[in-house]
């Protein structure tokens, strides 16, 4: 810990619903401390964070770890999506390191309830040939993942992104739907019956953010296609 900054300076890795609540809890309730929230970067405009922001990779766990000590980074949270697996295997290491502490607030995957009609896979390959043919699917996927499923020419995909992507979809038949995901079944709900779904495609990601697409397929009996965490 550098002795010119004897601040207790918190690295919160962020992106998340989660991340941001800490940051709010953290800024209101510690404020001795500074409070630094890192993004990656990958949304052009995301929500306002309390304390200080900084956004872009920092170059591996050797740049994490200098972004650590240059900083005078005294705990680091790792609060990051869970399926976001580099940046965590990252903060792992960056920790190792430097020495510093690592918390780790990665979301409990959703767990099936009575009504769910699942069926998990374990990886995006699977998911995509699980999908029967000719349906209409909702693709509840960053879109780092979309170009997997060009090879479904039979299947209609509906997908929904924060920002216009900076290249067109690959997909050969889809619709685009700009906008963050709904807040509640019922918002889900009007999407899924506007769009004729079928099914949805998803990972189980855990966290209440995207959890209104789940509940509004339960309460229609629509089919999920779920990408299981895997260890
Ligand atoms: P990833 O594959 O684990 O990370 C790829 C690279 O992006 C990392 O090596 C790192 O670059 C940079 N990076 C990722 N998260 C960062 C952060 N919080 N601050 C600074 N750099 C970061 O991650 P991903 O799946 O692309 O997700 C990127 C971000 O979006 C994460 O922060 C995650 O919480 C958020 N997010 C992801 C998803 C998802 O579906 N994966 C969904 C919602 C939100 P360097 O190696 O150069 O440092």
């Amino acid at each position: 810990m550098p002795g010119n900054n004897p601040r207790e300076t918190i690295l919160i890795l962020g992106g998340t619903r989660e991340a941001a609540d800490l940051a709010r809890q953290l800024v209101g309730g510690r404020p001795e401390a500074r409070i630094i929230t890192s993004l990656a970067g990958r949304t052009k405009e995301p929500a306002p964070l309390a304390g200080e922001v900084r956004t872009g990779g920092f170059g591996g766990a050797e740049g994490l770890a200098r972004y650590i000590e240059d900083n005078g980074v005294t705990q680091m949270i790792d609060a990051t999506h869970p399926f976001a697996r580099q940046i965590s295997a990252n903060a792992a290491e960056a920790a190792r390191l430097t020495g510093i502490p690592l918390e780790i607030r990665t979301r409990k995957p959703w767990a099936k309830q009575p009504g769910d009609r699942w069926t998990e896979v374990e990886t995006l390959e699977e998911a995509r040939d699980a999908i029967p043919p000719d349906a209409r699917v909702l693709l509840a996927l960053g879109s780092q993942h979309i170009g997997l499923f060009s090879t479904r020419e039979d299947v209609h995909f509906v997908v929904r992104m924060i920002d216009q992507p900076e290249t067109p979809l690959t997909l050969p038949d889809h619709t685009l739907v700009l906008g963050r995901p709904g807040d509640s079944a019922a918002v889900e709900t009007m999407l899924l019956i506007a769009h004729s779904i079928t099914h949805i495609v998803c990972r189980n990601s855990g966290g209440k953010a995207a959890y209104a697409k789940i509940e509004a397929a339960r309460q229609m009996g629509l089919p999920v296609i779920m990408v299981k965490r895997t260890p």
